[in-house]
Parts: structure tokens; C-alpha cells; sequence
């Protein structure tokens, strides 16, 4: 049980729907090993984002998180933007200023976090993004500025992957250059013209998470002798389908549970103004396994 006072600052999520999330689990977590004194609480929202940021910042809520559906509308109730969550154009991390909240995008800083714990350097790679929705983009932009050799994204609607594609191309972060680093769309079912090898993907659709966990969005197993390395961004199954496929054709399989928790771990740095050290770190990742 949390000691909770009149110091104790909070901090919170805001999506709907809520209950799901660990988020609340992960940052009471550090606070507690890190001796800070705050609490962490999931707020269910509903769509009147003025109010709810209002409210939020008139009652002085220290740092937020935002889920979806919501990372993308906020932007209109910031006081400010962390530049590559300008580019992406979604938030999932606020932080109080007396200006009002000002937003970041710490699920790309969480998922460049883990790439380096892992080991896994983009550069010079050929890199496939599978979805074209929220998370799709973050991860291509994250791509983008590590000078990859291609960047494929393959998306059942393809003209969601050819805007990820335009925004690509013209965006100035992109570290390689558009003339060096090869940006194109397929849809999913012309998958089978993908010819490059040692291939690192990142799986980004909902297929694989509930209900669809016997679902792959890749259903083409020849696909998977090309992959060096795969990342799913869910972490609830522990082992997607995709990442079996991964597994059985001699790769590398990740799941979303790290992009998670650094995301957090970021978030937190950044309302704090402090590197958790790595022990900490090592903690909320045995903490979290109990829930997924
Ligand atoms: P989103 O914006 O709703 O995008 C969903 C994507 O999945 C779209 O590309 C959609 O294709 C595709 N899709 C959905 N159903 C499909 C089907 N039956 N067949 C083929 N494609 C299908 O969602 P999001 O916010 O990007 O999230 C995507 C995933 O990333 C979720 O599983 C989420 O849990 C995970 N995520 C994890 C983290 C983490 O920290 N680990 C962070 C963010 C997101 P269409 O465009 O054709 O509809």
C-alpha cells in the first residue's frame, strides 16, 4: 500500500477504454523503487478532450499518459510539441508546464530503446513495417531516422501505407536521405513480390491480439526465410503467431513487452528529470511478466 500525503504528486492515462492497461502497474512500480512520491491512476475519458485537459491541468496532474483513442486529437490542447512527436503527429506523453501540457511521443523514444538493448542497428538494413495505422507510423519515422537501406510498408488498405509513404519521403529527419533509403507500399496480398533477405519487420496490425490470436497478418510462410529479426509491438499474447513464424524459420522474435515499459520508462525520465538506472528497469520487467 502506497503512502499516499498532501505532497504526493499524481500522474495518470487517459483512453477509453482503460481497464486493460499496465501502465499504472509499471509507474507505481518505479515510483516505489525510486522512493518518489506520487501516484499513478488510469482516468477513463470521454471525448471532450478540452475539459478533460483542463480539468487535468487545473488540478495540477503532474504528467499524463494518452492511449487510444486519443493520441492524435490531444495535439490541439497542447501548449507545445516535442519535434518528432510533431513529425509523427501523435502523443502519448504530457508533461505539466506552467504554460499548460506539453507532449511527447515516448513510444518511438521506447521502441529506439529497445532496438539498442537488443542489439538489433537498422542501419543499412532493408526494414518492413506490416500496418499502416497509429503505431505503423510512429515505427516508420523511427526507421527513417536510423538510414535503413528500404523501408517497405505493407498494409491490407494500401493507400493508408502510401500516406505513411509521402509523410516519409518528405520528412527532414530522414537521417539517410531519401535518395539513399527506399520508401514504398504493398498491400498485404502482394507480399509475395517482397524479394530482399535478412529482413527486419515490424509487426504493427491488431492480428495476434485478442480475438484474432491465431491470426497473422503475413500468412505466407516463405516470407519468414527472409527475416532476420521480428518485432511485435503486442506483448499480450507473450507469443504471437507471428513471432512463431519468426521463431520457425531461424529468426529473432520480439514482443511489445519492452517497447512498453520503456515508453514508460521514458515518460518518466522526462516528468522527472532523471535516468532510472538499469536495476529499476530489470524490476518492472519481472514485475509486468505477471500479467502477461
Ligand atoms: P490502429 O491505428 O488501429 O491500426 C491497426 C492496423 O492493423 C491497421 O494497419 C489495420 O489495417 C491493421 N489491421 C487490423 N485488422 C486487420 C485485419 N483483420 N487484417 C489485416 N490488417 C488488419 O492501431 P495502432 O494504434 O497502430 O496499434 C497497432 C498494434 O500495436 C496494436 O496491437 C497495439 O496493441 C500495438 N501497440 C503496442 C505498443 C507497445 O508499447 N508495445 C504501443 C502502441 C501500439 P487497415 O488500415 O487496412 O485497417
Amino acid at each position: 500500500m502506497k503512502n499516499i500525503d498532501g505532497q504526493t504528486a499524481v500522474y495518470g492515462i487517459i483512453g477509453n477504454p482503460i481497464g486493460h492497461t499496465l501502465s499504472p502497474v509499471i509507474h507505481n512500480t518505479i515510483s516505489e523503487k525510486m522512493g518518489i512520491n506520487s501516484v499513478y491512476v488510469p482516468f477513463r475519458a470521454d471525448d471532450d478532450l478540452k475539459a478533460m485537459t483542463k480539468g487535468l491541468f487545473s488540478l495540477g496532474v503532474k504528467g499524463v499518459n494518452v492511449t487510444v483513442p486519443y493520441k492524435t486529437d490531444i495535439i490541439g490542447e497542447l501548449c507545445g510539441l516535442d519535434p518528432l512527436a510533431k513529425e509523427i503527429g501523435a502523443v502519448n506523453t504530457l508533461k505539466y508546464t506552467k504554460e499548460g501540457y506539453y507532449g511527447y511521443n515516448t513510444d518511438i523514444l521506447g521502441l529506439d530503446r529497445e532496438l539498442e538493448d537488443e542489439g538489433i542497428d537498422l542501419k543499412g538494413k532493408d526494414t518492413v513495417i506490416l500496418g499502416a495505422g497509429g503505431a505503423a507510423r510512429a515505427v516508420a519515422f523511427l526507421c527513417a531516422s536510423k538510414s535503413p537501406a528500404s523501408i517497405t510498408i505493407v498494409n491490407r488498405t494500401k493507400s493508408k501505407a502510401q500516406a505513411i509513404e509521402a509523410d516519409i519521403k518528405a520528412y527532414p529527419g530522414n537521417s539517410a536521405g531519401s535518395e539513399t533509403t527506399v520508401v514504398k507500399s504493398l498491400t498485404t496480398e502482394d507480399i509475395g513480390a517482397y524479394d530482399r533477405d535478412g529482413i527486419i519487420v515490424f509487426q504493427c496490425t491488431n492480428l495476434g491480439l485478442s480475438p484474432h490470436e491465431n491470426e497473422c497478418v503475413i500468412a505466407d510462410r516463405g516470407f519468414y526465410d527472409r527475416v532476420s529479426a521480428g518485432i511485435d509491438l503486442i506483448y499480450r499474447p507473450a507469443e504471437t503467431l507471428f513471432m512463431k513464424y519468426v521463431k520457425s524459420a531461424g529468426g529473432r522474435a520480439y514482443n511489445g513487452l519492452k517497447m512498453l515499459i520503456y515508453q514508460a520508462v521514458c515518460a518518466c525520465e522526462i516528468w522527472n528529470e532523471i535516468k532510472l538506472p538499469e536495476e529499476v528497469i530489470r524490476e518492472i520487467e519481472k514485475t509486468l511478466k505477471q500479467f502477461v
